[in-house]
């Protein structure tokens, strides 16, 4: 009787190990088919959670190296290879060990952007648009001019600041753009560029959003590009234009840099600014242009403002009297910018002897102006026109 009861309860003991000892199985092998798929999962369908190594300027890519247990020359290996010899692979870094091309696999993507359409003009303006890995789409437009080839870089996607005549409000700011995907636009272009054997000489940071509500990750794309052991742009040859948020000016003027600064004036009074630019309710003429003269106290760099004009808005006698007025005593000059028209806005642009009308006005008044050549007029070239586009055509799928 003892005996069967100690058979049965060596049984029952066996069972509930077995048991055990499944579940444990069961357990590892679960836990490893879902850290693959987080693996996976991460980072085919959301490669957002990857981060960029554009996303690191020159000493952070030092400093990334340092965490990694690496030496500091490891960082200043990829940071070649990403913008010197601009390879796509990791796998490229023929002098990095196998061993680090795969931890930098692992965590790491090189270009977050994916290509979806591209318009050339037949004045040679490029226009790209790119799909980032959430999906939103974003849009570059490569320049070409005779001092050298230029890229309009996006640094938002959609804009909040609402300007009246612009395409780019027509969407909402969905978020601002990283560092590295601000990069990314323009090592695209200089790939494109590799493949005529050119380079890219001019940065204007005047794409879609306003560079000033996304400071430290433009100002840190600027710095990276900028790096002369890297794609080596001169600062001179990088121009920022803001719609006028008045803070940022001030950080602005006290890096002392020399990139140019741009401010996207349109109007010379406050009721018609309030009316085409609602930044201007925020902070008025005054407040604006008392920053203004702060960053051209404290920077030795003439100013551009500016403006579009538009016919019957902003391009009376009157208009150009307050703007010769405004400007007054800032090395400064006027880009006057033809308009590109935006069907929903409702607004026209001038010709060109109307806009020479303007110019001859300014002039007078000791105001140095040009009117800026039109650009990639054939396709949808205006800020944000080709973005606006895609989005239409994928709401009527
Ligand atoms: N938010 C920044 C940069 C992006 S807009 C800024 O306001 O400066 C870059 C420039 O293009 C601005 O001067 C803007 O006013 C101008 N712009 C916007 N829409 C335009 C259009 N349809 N035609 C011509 N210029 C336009």
């Amino acid at each position: 009787m003892l005996k069967e009861r100690s058979v049965r309860f060596f049984f029952l003991v066996l069972v509930i190990t077995e048991f055990n000892l499944l579940y444990s199985i069961y357990r590892a092998f679960s836990l490893v088919i879902s850290l693959f798929c987080t693996m996976v999962y991460g980072k085919i369908i959301h490669g957002d959670t990857m981060r960029s190594l554009y996303d690191f300027n020159y000493e952070q890519i030092q400093e990334l190296a340092l965490s990694k247990g690496w030496k500091t020359y490891r960082g200043h290996q990829i940071f070649q290879w990403l913008y010197r010899k601009r390879v796509q692979d990791m796998d490229e870094m023929s002098d990095l060990s196998k061993e680090t091309r795969e931890i930098l696999k692992q965590e790491f993507i090189i270009s977050p952007l994916t290509l979806k359409d591209c318009q050339i003009s037949s004045d040679g303006t490029t226009k790209f648009l790119f799909a980032l890995a959430d999906g939103a789409l974003i849009e570059s437009v490569m320049m070409i001019f005779d001092y050298g080839n230029s890229v309009c870089v996006t640094t938002q996607v959609g804009c909040n600041m609402g300007c009246a005549f612009c395409a780019s409000g027509l969407t909402k700011k969905q978020r601002n753009l990283t560092s590295g995907e601000i990069v990314a636009q323009i090592m695209y272009v200089q790939r494109y560029l590799d493949e005529k054997e050119q380079r890219l000489s001019h940065i204007v940071v005047m794409g879609t959003g306003e560079p000033f509500d996304n400071y430290e990750a433009m100002m840190n794309a600027m710095a990276t590009v900028n790096h002369d052991r890297g794609l080596g742009i001169g600062a001179r040859h990088i121009t920022i234009s803001t719609c006028g948020v008045v803070p940022r000016i001030y950080d602005f003027a006290k890096e002392h840099t020399q990139y140019n600064l741009a401010i996207s004036l349109h109007a010379p009074n406050d009721a018609l600014r309030d009316r085409l630019m609602p930044i201007n309710h925020a902070y008025p003429l005054n407040e604006l242009f008392a920053a203004i003269h702060t960053y051209s106290d404290e920077n030795n760099r003439r100013l551009t403002f500016e403006y579009i004009l538009l016919k019957g808005v902003n391009d009376t006698a009157e208009c150009a009297r307050q703007l010769a007025q405004l400007l007054k005593g800032l090395n400064a000059y006027v880009n006057l910018i033809p308009y590109n028209a935006v069907d929903e806005k409702g607004f026209q642009g001038v010709n060109h002897e109307q806009a020479m009308v303007f110019y001859d006005r300014l002039m007078k008044q000791g105001v140095r102006c040009t009117i800026r050549k039109e650009h990639g007029s054939d396709i949808d070239a205006a800020c944000g026109q080709l973005r606006v586009k895609h989005l239409r055509r994928e709401v009527k799928q």
